[in-house]
């Protein structure tokens, strides 16, 4: 079976006395839940995050990484700096990473070797833009994002990957995909994967709903039978919200 996953995506918040003082609440909160839970902490931050969470079963994961081992790439961080520190799972391709750093699926694909072959597990992230979803072009959108930065891999590398299907248009924005769109992306997204690597392998990879999900809208997002969680933005930055969005599984 499929892990239900609830990953909250902090992107550039927190300082380190925010990060402290998150982590202390995060952990006053009782899990009534079976999901496995995740933050995502800034570069500096994830190591006092790390260290916090030690004894707790909330895994500190990164927002990003470069392909490159090591080298002269000022400013980037490598899988093997991540693992280093015991970070086990890694968030590529954000849409906020295509649109402000010129992440490409290109480069995307790279990342994604570089994160597997260093054993890192990867939430990978994709989306259409509103644009696309008007002209009905999204599932062309994302299963071209899905096929150009992971068809290369082999089966296999499909136990040490998440999905994370994230419409541009719904991301911060307030406006959330229903769940029935989320269901039908979902759905769409499982089939693309099972067309390619048969369904045995489909079926368990879990994929992860994100934009604007709320302790008001998890509940019925989370029910749709091809949403295994969700990546959360906005919500994760308080302790009870996002509490409250791991418990509606
Ligand atoms: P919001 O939940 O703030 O819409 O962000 C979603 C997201 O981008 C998570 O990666």
């Amino acid at each position: 079976m499929r892990k239900n996953i609830v990953a909250g995506n902090w992107k550039m918040n927190n300082d380190l006395p925010q990060t402290e003082a998150l982590i202390t609440d995060l952990k006053n909160q009782n899990q009534t839940s079976h999901a496995e839970v995740m933050i995502a902490p800034s570069f500096t931050n994830l190591w006092h995050a790390f260290e916090a969470l030690r004894q707790n079963t909330i895994e500190v994961v990164a927002q990003n990484m470069h392909f490159a081992e090591k080298g002269a790439y000022t400013g980037e961080v490598s899988a093997s700096m991540l693992k280093s520190i015991g970070v086990k799972t890694v968030i590529l391709g954000h849409s906020e990473r295509r649109a402000y750093f010129n992440e490409t699926d290109a480069s995307l694909a790279k990342k994604v070797d570089a994160a597997l072959a260093n054993g890192l597990r990867v939430i990978f992230c994709f989306g259409e833009e509103l644009s696309d979803r008007k002209s009905g072009n999204e599932e062309g959108v994302v299963g071209g994002q899905i096929q150009n930065a992971l068809f290369h891999l082999g089966a296999d590398a499909f136990k040490n990957i998440v999905l994370a299907y994230e419409p541009v248009w719904a991301i911060g924005t307030g406006e959330t995909a229903s769940p029935e769109q989320a269901q039908d992306m979902h759905a769409f997204i499982r089939k693309t994967l099972a067309d390619k690597y048969g369904a045995n392998i489909a079926d368990e990879v879990s994929i992860l709903y994100g934009g604007s999900v709320k302790p008001n809208n998890a509940k019925e997002i989370f029910s749709k039978p091809d949403v295994d969680g969700g990546l959360i933005g906005g919500a994760s930055l308080n302790a009870e919200d996002f509490f409250a969005i791991v418990n509606a599984f």
